[in-house]
């Protein structure tokens, strides 16, 4: 711009914005719609090629390097970011599976993506069969039809605290060239990576723990870079034919990386669920102590778990962590540094019981959260369970008297004091 020569309202859109090249030690955040292109050239070459950035909801500096470091956590070889976890999910579904294919899904699930393979996927022509049990590698086996094109599972389930057994499942996906999406948001890459265990993908609600401080929502895909053509093209003819007017495929393109590749492109800047760079920023920030914050966590999650297996109100608590769990011994083969910090447990009084001690916590807070820096408490019967059948909910570990716990960074001796406090004051112990 010509500044001595401009007038008031250019220069106020204008005026002062030379480049610098001070180099930021914080990720710089790129909170811009678009970019200004170097010349007429480079801006053909980015419609032609992707090269560079153009537009911030197919690529924006400040997410690509978030990306960069949950990939890099989560052992993988690239990762997409997303508005949120759900949406995490919903791409990584689409990316691996289309009209007329099947999903083999466990029972133990996010609630919101059990309704997105039930209600929204399922109008779109993708068929769900969900596996009870999932420590069975067979009961996987069989749910597998000529259209099944990728299996889908929690690394740590809510509420029953079901372990995966990662290697095992993916194996069977395997033996019809099918990938394992794991949704790891409970365990966190610092407890488990499950592309190191042979899943191919990881999504993560990126609003957990990896932000960790309770402000952003986001979510991220992470893909292991391993997709083979000759092994799973069948299941996947939008990564291995030929694109629109005979443009070379995406496996073509970007070989292994070709399902990664198709999710940034295709699902995720077309179904349009950007995030914000101001929420990258806090999620990358938020995840450079993703490790201090889990490990206080898990230390504080077993304390807080076996404190109230000994309690007398208290009839059973669904923590892995715990010898007693029926998993344990999965968790002590998957997970490194601690048992993660979410977990319910069952109060002899029942509903009555779980009411008042909703309304007696200090310390926790009442909401509809996990993975938070605090403690945080809910009830699933009534929330985030309420769409289940009784049978459904007994299945899955919900009773009347389930409340589930996540736990958060403070001084257990805080949390403990705040459980005793309401477990006397609330009198859970009394049917109502
Ligand atoms: C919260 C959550 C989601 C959804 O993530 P949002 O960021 O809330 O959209 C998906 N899966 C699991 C396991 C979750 O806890």
């Amino acid at each position: 711009m010509p500044a001595n020569t401009a007038r008031f309202a250019t220069k106020a859109v204008h005026a002062g914005r030379e480049r610098t090249a001070a180099r930021s030690r914080a990720t710089p955040i790129y909170l811009t719609a678009g970019f200004e292109f170097d010349d007429f050239d480079q801006a053909a070459d980015h419609f032609g090629t992707g090269s560079g950035y153009g537009y911030t909801r197919s690529g924006n500096p400040t997410v690509r390097a978030v990306e960069h470091q949950l990939a890099a956590l989560e052992s993988g070889a690239d990762a997409v970011l997303l508005g949120s976890g759900q949406a995490a999910v919903a791409t990584a579904l689409l990316t691996v599976a289309g009209g007329g294919d099947h999903i083999v899904c466990s029972t133990h699930i996010y609630e919101g993506t059990r309704g997105l393979l039930l209600d929204s996927l399922a109008r779109l022509g993708v068929e769900t069969t969900f596996v009870d049990d999932i420590a069975d590698p067979d009961a996987w086996r069989a749910a597998i039809t000529p259209r099944t094109t990728a299996f889908f599972a929690e690394s740590i389930a809510n509420a029953r605290n079901d372990i995966l057994d990662v290697r095992a499942v993916s194996d069977v996906a395997a033996e019809i060239g099918a990938p394992l999406v794991v949704d790891s948001t409970l365990a966190t890459p610092f407890l488990l990576r499950p592309l190191e265990h042979g899943a191919a993908i990881v999504v993560h609600s990126a609003s957990k723990f990896l932000a960790g401080q309770g402000s952003v929502l986001g979510g991220v895909i992470v893909d292991d870079g391993r997709f083979d053509a000759a092994r799973s093209g069948h299941l996947a003819p939008h990564l291995v034919l030929p694109g629109r007017n005979g443009a070379p495929s995406f496996a073509e393109r970007h070989g292994g990386l070709a399902r990664i590749a198709y999710a940034r492109e295709t699902i995720a800047p077309r179904f349009g669920a950007t995030p914000s760079p101001l929420n990258a920023f806090l999620i990358g920030q938020g995840a450079e102590t993703l490790g201090l914050r889990v490990e206080r966590q898990s230390q504080n999650a077993l304390a807080v778990a076996r404190w109230l297996n000994a309690h007398d109100a208290v009839e059973s608590v669904d923590y892995a962590g715990l010898e007693s769990h029926p998993h344990h011994a999965l968790a002590e083969q998957y997970l490194q540094g601690g048992y993660g910090s979410i977990f319910t447990f069952t109060l002899r009084g029942g509903l009555a019981a779980a009411r008042r001690f909703v309304e007696a916590v200090q310390v926790f807070t009442h909401m509809t959260h996990i993975g938070d820096v605090r403690s945080l408490v809910l009830h699933p019967g009534t929330t985030s369970h309420s769409q289940r059948t009784d049978d459904e909910r007994a299945a899955l570990g919900v009773a009347e008297g389930t409340l589930r716990l996540s736990i958060g960074i403070e001084d257990v001796a805080d949390l403990l004091e705040d459980l005793e406090r309401t477990l006397a004051v609330a009198d859970v112990r009394a049917e109502a």
